[in-house]
């Protein structure tokens, strides 16, 4: 039958590998919104737009024409045709990006776009920071994936190749923005499983998210 598994949590909770793990476990698609948050930052910088512009961004997410790939073992997302996979991780993506997520105009946009994504889908893992809560609040399973702050900047920094201390500090920045703004904010499902994968690494969360499924 139809599944639609809701994956939320900071930056750093293992939530890109675990879903895109439990995707492909389940034969099912992949689908990164962060990545769609980033592609339009990308586009808001390479125009010249000041990522504070709270119109110009608007009207950039308005017209920017976005392509998703879903398959879990090799997604990938272009802007006006162009493939961004790489530039969208980049520093300067990763500092503008909160701010152009808190554009109410630019994730009602990216909300519809990712709902018509899940209605087309059969079976599907969305990670984000609003997908329990708002894009799939009638998901099958919800899940919301956390780690200490110690152990997700590790993980960044080890997956970015950045100094470790730089990049815990801007998690930590961009917990506050994410987790603080009017509209959609990060937060915890009611419903949500919650996963610490701090000690539990990320084979044993995949394991159990199955289990809860199957149960
Ligand atoms: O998951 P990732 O780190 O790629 O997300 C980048 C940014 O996109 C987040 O820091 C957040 O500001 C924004 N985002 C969001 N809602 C989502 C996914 C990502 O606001 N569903």
């Amino acid at each position: 039958g139809r599944i639609v598994v809701a994956v939320d949590g900071p930056s750093g909770s293992g939530k890109s590998t675990v879903s895109r793990r439990l995707a492909a476990a389940l034969d099912a698609r992949y689908l990164d919104t962060g990545a769609m948050y980033r592609a339009v930052t990308w586009a808001v910088l390479s125009s010249g737009v000041d990522p504070t512009d709270t119109d110009a961004v608007a009207k950039i997410a308005g017209e920017i024409e976005l392509t998703i790939g879903t398959d879990p073992t090799a997604p990938h997302i272009a802007a006006d045709g162009t493939l961004l996979d790489a530039e969208i991780r980049g520093p300067r993506v990763t500092a503008a990006v909160s701010a152009v997520a808190a554009v109410p105009a630019v994730r009602q946009t990216l909300v519809a776009m990712q709902r018509g994504i899940i209605a087309a889908a059969e079976r599907i893992v969305v990670e984000g920071r609003d997908i329990g809560t708002v894009v799939a609040s009638d998901a099958e399973l919800k899940v919301y994936l956390t780690a200490s702050a110690d152990a997700r900047a590790r993980r960044r920094s080890a997956e970015y190749a950045t100094d470790v201390s730089a990049t815990a500090a801007d998690l930590a920045r961009r917990d506050r923005l994410d987790s603080t703004r009017p509209v959609d904010p990060l937060q915890q499902a009611p419903d949500a499983v919650v996963l610490d994968t701090t000690e539990m690494g990320i084979d044993e969360a995949v394991e159990r998210l199955r289990d809860l499924l199957q149960g």
